[in-house]
């Protein structure tokens, strides 16, 4: 009965909106499974790793562990859209937090942080570019800019199996910059009456030794970051 089953899937949606779960309860109201009606959407705060100050757009729960994944691993749409909502939010938050005048008609430069090759050739797609297209796509604020201007200098291992230390040791030295990058970043700064605010953008932030090794990738270039963007950040690295 075609007709019949065309109008329950109506009625009650099979798929979750944000991670196109199929097997759990989805709500009628929401259009949204049991675990994705447990993220609480947007407590935007800071928090710091290291010398670097990473703003955060959602709480980290094992949800959005989840979400994060229905968008990196299963490209996700709806899933990467919250993703991009939630570091939007974590941006003006950050904006707002900076004490620099005239922060309204400063450029922002957002840096996405870069995945390994590998795991991008895998899935086929680079996860962080297309979020910071969502980014883009959903802004109507500020005046950004995506420049792309770090790139794996070695081979990294997959991270989720390593503790804190192996992490940091993994990382080190992982990044270098690329030229043009960095030039364009020189360029929109001698010509824009105020400084750019630059953010690195990643994901999700654990110890922080990606965001560490990137940012010292580019200070050693000359180019000083405002802080991280991220979704959300857990708490204490775990493991
Ligand atoms: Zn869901």
């Amino acid at each position: 009965m075609p007709f019949l089953s065309g109008i329950s899937t109506l009625i009650f949606p099979q798929k979750c909106l944000l991670c196109a779960a199929h097997k759990e309860h989805i709500s009628i109201e929401t259009g949204r499974c049991k675990s994705c009606s447990e993220i609480s959407q947007f407590s935007v705060k800071s928090t710091r790793r290291g010398g670097i100050e990473i703003f955060t757009g959602t709480h980290y729960s094992p949800q959005m562990a989840r979400l994060i994944l229905a968008a990196k691993e299963s490209d996700q749409k709806f899933a990467r859209r919250f993703l991009a909502q939630s570091i939007l939010a974590s941006l003006k938050f950050a904006i707002a937090n900076h004490t620099q005048p005239k922060n309204n008609e400063r450029k922002i430069i957002l840096i996405p942080i870069p995945s390994r090759s590998g795991a991008n050739r895998l899935r086929g797609y680079a996860h962080i570019l297309k979020l910071i297209d969502e980014i883009s796509i959903l802004n109507t604020h500020h005046k950004l800019q995506q420049i792309n201007c770090l790139a794996h200098k070695k081979r990294i291992k997959d991270q989720s199996s390593l503790n804190f230390y192996e992490r940091e040791q993994n990382m080190k030295e992982a990044f270098g910059v690329i030229s043009e990058g960095i030039e364009q970043i020189i360029a929109i700064d001698s010509k824009e009456e105020f400084a750019p605010l630059i953010f690195l953008v990643d994901d999700l932030v654990t110890s922080g030794a990606t965001v560490l090794a990137a940012n010292i990738a580019l200070n050693r270039a000359g180019i000083r970051v405002s802080g991280v963007l991220s979704s959300c950040a857990t708490n204490r690295f775990t493991h």
